[in-house]
């Protein structure tokens, strides 16, 4: 008899404790996410889309380089090298990406790419709206990355920009 007592003295402590749990929560913030009624809030480190960053002149970082090609595992990063010249100059190096695409049917958002980069040029944004039942769209490409050029940058390019690639 004094065994049962006890075991439903343990149950009650059980369910006392496990209650405490709850109240104590339901006093704290909500911290649930309300999307797409609101916008999601990221921490600093989250991986989102690649964002390819331009220096304070408007220039892209971005000096073709392959290191980021090379140390994808996924083997999703395809760039086109070409040289900047007196008259057309699109980044701060000797070369530029003239094509720089990402298939983000293959990427797992390891972030190598951004390690390797020596010039800060390849980022990790906030993005993740980048799903999509077509394929072909996930093919991400340099135009659709490139940060916006910085206000009052002097873009040294701006009278010759007929002759520069789309998004400049
Ligand atoms: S995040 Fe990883 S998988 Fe994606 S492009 Fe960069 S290195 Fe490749
Ligand atoms: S993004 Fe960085 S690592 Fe990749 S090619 Fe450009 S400069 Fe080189």
């Amino acid at each position: 008899m004094a065994s049962k007592i006890t075991e439903a003295f343990e149950a009650v402590a059980a369910v006392a404790r496990g209650m405490s749990v709850t109240f104590g929560e339901m006093m704290n913030p909500t911290i649930t996410e309300d999307y797409p009624d609101s916008p999601p809030k990221f921490q600093e480190r989250y991986r989102g889309a690649h964002v390819l960053q331009r220096d304070e002149n408007g220039l892209e970082k971005c000096v073709a380089c392959f290191l980021c090609a090379a140390a994808c595992p996924a083997d999703c990063i395809y760039i086109e090298a070409a040289e900047n010249t007196d008259t057309l100059r699109i980044s701060g190096g000797e070369r530029y990406a003239k094509v720089y695409n990402i298939d983000y049917t293959r990427c797992i958002f390891c972030g190598y790419c951004v390690e390797a980069c020596p010039t800060d040029a390849i980022t990790h944004g906030h993005g993740f709206e980048i799903s999509s039942y077509n394929t072909s769209t996930l093919i991400i490409r340099k135009e659709q990355m490139l940060a916006p050029i910085p206000e009052g940058a002097h873009f040294p390019l701006k009278a010759e920009a007929e002759e520069a690639p789309a998004g400049h």
